[in-house]
């Protein structure tokens, strides 16, 4: 594990208030603060759509299998749980790129047999597709779950993370689901949120090597011939909040969106 270069999971960590990050996290954490003070809310936001998704899913649409890509550092609400504390018979398959996710991952996860973590790449498809553990515990003759939670805005556009998506999407039985959120920049009618995004964009490519706030019809793509739940693709908030659910109405309410669709 490189501890002198900034690793997403970690830097994501140090904005949920984790202790699993190092000095160098923390400098692009502080540093991302300068640009965003509300970045903390964002990642609260981020987790507490992740759970209220993952709940739909288990509770109402009766889903039983989740493969959650770029699932980052154990934190609270972990998939795993949210689900099976809905329906006890869930599978989860945690997928990361970072070794460090591994390390926590497996130390959390290794009493429970129907859930799993490995280390592959979401822009490589078919070794998360063909991986053996994944196999194990995914029945792709069934419907599932795909989570992709803050993951294909750290793909970058040479990489084209909309054909990534299209081959997730295709490998799905129909009944399937697929939930994503994604950093957002709404472009001219918002000045203001546009420029920080653009700031924001720039200090993760420099630091991170990713990172891309996507217009509203870049993310909407991801979903294909989909069809979104509603209410579609909205501020992380606005994705049916639990009753007294405190809502943050800062920049990086518009510029962190996400939503759930399933394949008819
Ligand atoms: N999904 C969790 C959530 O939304 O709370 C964690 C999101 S965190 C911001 C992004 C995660 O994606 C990190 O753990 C990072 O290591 C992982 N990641 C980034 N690029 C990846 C890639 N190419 N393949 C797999 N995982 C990746």
């Amino acid at each position: 594990m490189d501890t002198s270069k900034p690793s997403i999971a970690r830097v994501y960590d140090f904005f949920l208030g984790g202790k699993d990050n190092f000095a160098i996290d923390r400098e692009i954490g502080e540093a991302t603060l300068k640009i965003a003070p509300d970045a903390p809310a964002a990642g609260r936001s981020n987790r507490a759509f992740l759970r209220r998704v993952v709940r739909h899913l288990a509770a109402e649409a009766g889903i039983r299998q989740f493969l959650d890509i770029g699932s980052g550092l154990p934190t609270q609400g972990n998939v795993h749980q949210v689900a099976q504390a809905a329906a006890p018979d869930s599978r989860v398959v945690y997928v990361d790129n970072d070794p460090i996710v591994l390390v926590h991952g497996r130390a959390l996860l290794a009493t429970n047999g129907s859930t799993t973590v490995i280390e592959a790449d979401v822009r490589d498809p078919e070794s998360i597709l063909n991986h053996p553990a994944v196999n194990d515990l995914i029945d792709f003759t069934q419907p599932v779950a795909l989570l992709l939670f803050a993951i294909l805005h750290h793909v970058n556009d040479h990489e084209d993370p909309h054909a990534i998506a299209a081959r997730f999407r295709e490998a799905l039985p129909s009944g399937s689901y697929m939930a994503l959120s994604h950093f957002h920049n709404p472009g001219p009618s918002m000045p203001e949120v546009s420029a920080q995004a653009t700031t924001a964009e720039k200090l993760f490519n420099e630091n991170l090597g990713t990172g891309r706030w996507r217009n509203r019809d870049e993310i909407l793509a991801y979903f294909g011939d989909m069809e979104l739940l509603e209410p579609g693709v909205v501020p992380l908030a606005e994705w049916r909040p639990d009753p007294g659910e405190p809502v943050d109405r800062g920049i990086t309410y518009h510029t962190f969106v996400g939503g759930l669709a399933r394949k008819p």
